[in-house]
């Protein structure tokens, strides 16, 4: 291994902070300036270099180029700085970044499956440079956030969350494997751009779009075996649930969209009692949206009020309705619903709009999940003022452009008595003297720990109580404290690391008491394991 080879091999560099002895030892005399500095030195000059820049694009762009440069130093500044940095790696300029994806692209990031490597999936994934790969994030490119369909540029979203993985949660970078399955797109703008990398041509859809999926499936089990977690990313609906339950039973998989979201609404929505009171079953909820998000919090809610009250799902799913832009699902449309509706057309006249469903169900909590921007409205939130002291919002749309009302609205429409929540950051508002600051409901308070408590424990398979421990967990970290200050989510700054292990602790445990672990024995201490197994970015001594 030559010095000159070491310093452009991104798992290995140190850049300038090599020291004299390693300089020495691995023939990098002469390779550097003779200088040798610190780790923190060198994160001081980075976030000061990123600080310059204006545009947040500008900031992903220089993050990307250091995650292939120095991939510790990467970490290392990602993990010290979650709350300013998320919004770059993440939510929302990650959605900016996949829009312009093929005009930025240097560098595959991840694996690319299209229909041209149907047959050869396998080779495919044995052309990736690591074999013990832990966490897969995968998408077809069809519903990036609320951005639609931004085909074979999804690929910043798959990079994005494992970065997250491993930021957050403590998988290994090297375990993880960004892929992005490419069968065409319909987006047009992306049909014409000559600099777009993906296939150019319409979506395949029906069998051929599932055979390729499925090849994918068995290749990724028959290459990493039955403990890979395989998590689907941004998948249309129509695609997503169909997958979820495909492979549900045979692989370790996990819809983020679906599953991590839920996860996530109703450790918001139990910790919101604290401030509302009662127990979830005296609320009354409504979503604007009912697709992925929308009906998988609003099943998870049902299934966590049914273990409460000790009543059916069928009973507590009544507490919880749905508008999509047809309207209030309602019986009478039954017949027309898409399967994953049909169990929340309720008995009830039909409802056009939003402000009339607001007025009809009196909601306690609005929640929003139609990817569509600005449609909570000014009537529609003094509609929930008018009959709720704390009307609880949730616009959790992403990226910002499509969130359903800013944290100012929510506030300023509310005088001041919305608990607010979105899925992208808004800063705190000013209001009548007071700082309101707006919580930040996003999946990104899951996933990391979710995942991480499977991989740990060897689990073969996903179950609902796993998710259900996993919001329990993220819940009961929120203290007086952040209640105090009209925050049911805790910080991302404070030490998102120790919620992340204690969520995996407890999923891992769920996944010991359902035997669905293969780690055996099981740790005595849960909490303890998992911050023990968390990859650290400081930097390691070559000899
Ligand atoms: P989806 O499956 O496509 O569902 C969107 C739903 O919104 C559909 O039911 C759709 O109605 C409805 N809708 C669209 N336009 C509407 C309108 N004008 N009026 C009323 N309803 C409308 O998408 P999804 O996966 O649920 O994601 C939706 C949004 O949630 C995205 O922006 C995504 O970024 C965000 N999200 C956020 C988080 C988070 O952590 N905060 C997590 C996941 C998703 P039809 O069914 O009638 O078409
Ligand atoms: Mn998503």
């Amino acid at each position: 291994a030559s010095g000159y080879s070491l310093l452009r091999d991104p798992h290995h560099n140190k850049g300038l902070a090599f020291t004299e002895k390693e300089r020495d030892s691995h023939y990098l005399r002469g390779l550097l300036p003779p200088v040798v500095s610190s780790q923190e030195l060198q994160e001081k000059k980075v976030l000061h270099g990123l600080r310059q820049y204006d545009v947040p694009l500008h900031k992903y762009e220089s993050l990307m180029e250091l995650e292939e440069r120095n991939e510790r130093l990467f970490y290392k500044i990602l993990i010290d700085n979650v709350e300013e940095l998320l919004p770059i790696v993440y939510t929302p300029t990650v959605g900016e970044a996949c829009q312009k994806y093929g005009s930025l692209f240097k560098r595959p990031q991840g694996l690319y499956i299209s229909l041209k490597e149907k047959g050869k999936i396998l080779e495919v994934l044995r052309n990736w440079p690591e074999r013990a790969i832990q966490v897969i994030v995968v998408t077809d490119g069809e519903r990036i956030l609320g951005l639609g369909d931004l085909g074979c540029q999804g690929m910043g979203i798959p990079v994005g969350k494992l970065a997250l993985y491993t930021a957050l949660g403590g998988v290994r970078p090297s375990a993880c494997l960004p892929v992005t399955i490419d069968v065409g797109t319909n987006n047009e703008t992306l049909l014409k751009d000559e600099f777009y990398i993906g296939l150019r041509h319409k979506r395949a859809t029906g069998e051929e779009y599932y055979d390729l999926l499925h090849e994918f499936m068995s290749a990724v089990k028959q290459n990493y075996g039955e403990k890979v977690l395989v998590q689907f990313e941004d998948f249309a609906n129509h695609n997503a649930f169909e997958l979820l339950a495909r492979y549900g039973t045979t692989h370790l998989v996990f819809n983020d969209d679906i599953q991590g979201t839920a996860a996530v609404v109703l450790s918001g929505l139990v910790a919101s009692l604290k401030l509302l009171g009662g127990t979830l079953a005296d609320h009354t909820f409504l979503f604007f949206g009912a697709g992925e998000a929308g009906t998988g919090i609003a099943e998870l809610m049902a299934l966590e009020m049914s273990k409460q009250a000790n009543a059916s799902v069928e009973e507590t799913r009544k507490k919880i309705w749905l508008v999509d832009s047809k309207g209030l699902i309602v019986k009478s449309r039954l017949e027309s619903l898409q399967p994953f509706k049909k169990r929340w057309a309720h008995e009830h006249e039909p409802v056009k709009n939003l402000l009339d469903a607001v007025k009809a169900i009196k909601p306690t909590a609005l929640i929003g999940t139609s990817g569509v921007g600005r449609t909570f409205t000014k009537e529609v939130v003094e509609a929930m003022a008018s009959f709720n002291k704390r009307p609880l919002i949730m616009a959790l749309s992403n990226p910002t452009t499509q969130s359903e009302c800013t944290a100012e609205e929510a506030y300023t429409w509310s005088e001041g008595r919305a608990i607010f929540a979105s899925g992208s950051p808004f800063d705190p508002v000013k209001y009548n003297g007071k700082t309101l600051v707006p919580g930040q409901a996003n999946n990104a308070y899951i996933f990391p720990g979710f995942g991480f408590g499977l991989v740990i424990s060897g689990a073969i398979r996903v179950h609902d109580d796993m998710l259900l421990a996993a919001s329990e967990a993220l819940a009961g970290q929120v203290t007086q404290e952040h209640f105090d200050k009209g925050l049911i989510y805790p910080p991302f700054s404070s030490s998102i690391r120790k919620i992340s292990a204690h969520i995996a602790a407890k999923v891992a445990a769920k996944a010991y008491d359902l035997g669905l672990a293969t780690r055996l024995p099981r740790p005595a201490d849960l909490v303890k394991f998992a911050e023990s197994c968390m990859y650290t970015p400081n930097y390691r001594t070559y000899r």
